[in-house]
């Protein structure tokens, strides 16, 4: 008889991780609490339409979903295109994509552009972060591009996204941001260049489904949540679901956030603490459906006092999606902590102050622009990767035999991407089929 495993959560690294098992003649049963497959990867149907509850794009260093992407057989879904980037300062736009825009970036003084550009240049090539992991951002930043040019581009991102955290996020995280994105211009004078899949992650999520579901050794429950991973003489052997019903296994992963994943065990004593020690925010994501493009930019960098946010994404100015019939799509990401008033808004609340802020941005807009207005919220969406976040990573491997964990903190010094989580997946199936 084949070993089950039971993986808790269908997002990207629980469906993926299924997968992986599967070729390796396991049974896999995935649990996730939510009616979708899909987690932060999940999409909303939209006049019979998948859009992506939160924009996804691709950059050229996210090999390992480059790879899984061609795996899947999805190569002709995934295109490449030029999307520009600006920055939205005290009422007007600057244009933030090349040498000639960097040297025009009026509100930083001459010097420090320069002292920007090549400190971009110099991440785009550096290679190794562990010199940079016990140090702050700030300091790192402002040492590298100077004070004004930090304040003016770097501070109000850190500030409005991490909070009370952000004079102490990872230097080596950031890095891994510039990294990433600046890798994936494809010349000097050119825009960056992003990756899209056609219908966004529903192409991906809708694959991986089709190739789970022709194995009988695959089951999905969804709509069930797990209240309890059930232990007995420090073996994991099975999950409770909230109902009552419970699954036994000879191996769990659980790929929900920690914070979830704490929820469901007895103290894990040393490493349960380190595992509690990690922060996370959550995400309330707004999306506008416009009957008409909101400016020509697919990232909008924001700081102005008028506006909480701090970037707008339009999502069709990199897929413009020929199944949206002429809609336009615009993100506004806000990342919050659940003591924050605004994570109590009602709907209503964010659209009436971002559609304030929008006419500050471009006084052209107005509401008759909006043809569809949603909001979708999530929590402990984004681990908070602190100066000397090495040191907390999780192992996968946890105390309890037969029992590992997958989590966007070990991802780091890369931020959140699908194509961290496809390489945890088969990471995890490593490590557990070679103690199976
Ligand atoms: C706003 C935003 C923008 C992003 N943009 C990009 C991007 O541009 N490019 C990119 O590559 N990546 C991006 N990402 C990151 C990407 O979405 C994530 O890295 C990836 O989806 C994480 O997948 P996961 O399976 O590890 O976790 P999750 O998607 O969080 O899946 C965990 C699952 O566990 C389930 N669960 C939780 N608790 C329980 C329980 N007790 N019982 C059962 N199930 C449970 C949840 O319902 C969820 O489905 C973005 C993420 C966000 C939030």
């Amino acid at each position: 008889m084949c070993k089950k495993v039971i993986i808790i959560g269908a997002g990207i690294t629980g469906i993926a991780a299924a997968l992986r098992l599967l070729e390796q003649g396991y049974r896999v049963t995935v649990v996730d609490a939510s009616p979708e497959v899909g987690g932060l990867a999940g999409s909303v149907i939209l006049d019979g339409v998948p859009i992506d509850r939160y924009y996804h794009f691709i950059c050229r260093e996210d090999r390992d979903l480059i790879k899984f992407v061609k795996e899947l057989g999805l190569e002709d879904k995934l295109s490449w295109r030029e999307a520009a980037t600006s920055c939205f300062i005290n009422g007007k736009v600057y244009p933030f994509n090349t040498p000639v825009d960097l040297l025009k970036f009026y509100p930083t003084p001459f010097s420090q552009r320069v002292r920007f550009g090549i400190h971009v240049a110099a991440s785009q090539f550096r290679k190794s972060w562990r010199g940079l992991d016990k140090i702050a951002a700030k300091p790192w930043l402002i040492g590298r591009v100077g004070m004004l040019a930090y304040m003016t581009i770097w501070d109000p991102l850190l500030r409005v996204k991490f909070g009370e955290f952000h004079e102490q996020i990872s230097a080596a995280w950031i890095w891994h941001r510039i990294h990433r994105v600046s890798r994936s211009r494809s010349s000097l004078f050119g825009l960056n260049s992003y990756g899209f899949l056609e219908q966004g992650c529903h192409t991906l999520v809708t694959r991986i489904l089709e190739k789970l579901s022709g194995s009988e050794k695959f089951s999905l429950t969804l709509n069930r949540r797990v209240s309890k991973i059930l232990i007995e003489q420090g073996k994991a052997r099975a999950v409770l679901l909230e109902d009552g019903e419970t699954i036994q296994a000879d191996s769990i992963i659980s790929t929900c956030a920690i914070p979830h994943f704490l929820k469901l065990v007895p103290s894990l004593g040393l490493y349960g603490a380190n595992l509690a020690s990690i922060k996370y925010l959550n995400v309330v994501c707004t999306i506008f459906e416009l009957d008409r493009p909101f400016s020509n930019n697919f990232w909008l960098n924001v700081n102005d006092p008028r506006v909480s946010f701090n970037g707008i994404v339009e999502t069709t100015n990199l897929n413009p999606r020929d199944d949206l019939q002429g809609k336009n799509l615009l993100y506004i990401p806000y990342y919050m902590n659940s003591d924050n008033p605004r994570w109590g808004w009602m709907d209503e609340a964010f659209f009436n102050e971002y559609i304030s802020a929008l006419k500050v941005i471009n006084p052209e807009f107005n509401d008759d622009w909006i043809v569809g207005r949603h909001v979708f919220r999530d929590v402990n969406a984004q681990a908070v990767c602190l100066a000397g976040f090495s040191e907390v990573i999780p192992p996968m491997r946890t105390p309890i035999h037969g029992l590992y964990i997958t989590d966007s903190a070990q991802y780091y010094p890369e931020d959140r991407t699908l194509s961290a989580s496809v390489r945890l997946a088969s990471s995890v199936v490593k490590l557990l089929t070679g103690d199976l």
